[in-house]
């Protein structure tokens, strides 16, 4: 089933937002497939965020994302890209709207409380990129027929 990758910023961890933000996940029926603390290293920063290496703020992503450990997940459901994008919301936690992660828990554009994959393409590399084969765990959740029919699967 599809994959994607949701990292807990440092803002989440110093806010004490780590289990408003799982909870939400879970609320949702998505299922954890993987979960670790890490501390993002200079060079997988530059990596994850090459799209953004040019832009004047690189510096404060590179601060920011640095400022404690981070929580990487990886998170499996039918069309998971696509739905933990819409729960996380746009960009800049003022613009984003209420209901989403950013909208009710970031007043910030840098501060933004989660990082989450942007499509299909980007969640299989980035998965890829913040855990090992043998870190992701396949096993079913007993809800799973009560999450979704049995067509939609
Ligand atoms: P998203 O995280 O919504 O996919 P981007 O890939 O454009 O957005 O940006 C990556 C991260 O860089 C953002 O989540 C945010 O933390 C930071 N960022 C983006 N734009 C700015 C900005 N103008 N100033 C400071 N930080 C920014």
């Amino acid at each position: 089933m599809e994959k994607t990758l949701l990292l807990i910023k440092p803002s989440a961890m110093q806010r004490g937002l780590i289990g408003e933000v799982i909870s939400r996940l879970e609320k949702k029926g998505l299922r954890m497939a993987g979960m670790k603390m890490m501390m993002m290293s200079e060079d997988l920063i530059k990596e994850h965020y090459a799209h953004l290496l040019d832009k004047p703020f690189f510096p404060k992503i590179k601060n920011s994302m640095t400022a404690t450990p981070l929580i990487a997940c990886c998170i499996e459901g039918v069309g998971v890209v696509d739905v933990v994008r819409k729960l996380t919301g746009a960009t800049n936690g003022r613009e984003a709207l209420p209901g989403t992660i950013r909208g009710d828990l970031s007043s910030s554009i840098s501060e933004n409380i989660v990082h989450t994959s942007d499509s299909l393409e980007n969640a299989i590399i980035e998965v890829n990129r913040f855990f090992k084969a043998e870190e992701i765990f396949e096993y079913r959740q007993v809800a799973h027929s009560f999450i979704y029919a049995g067509d939609e699967v």
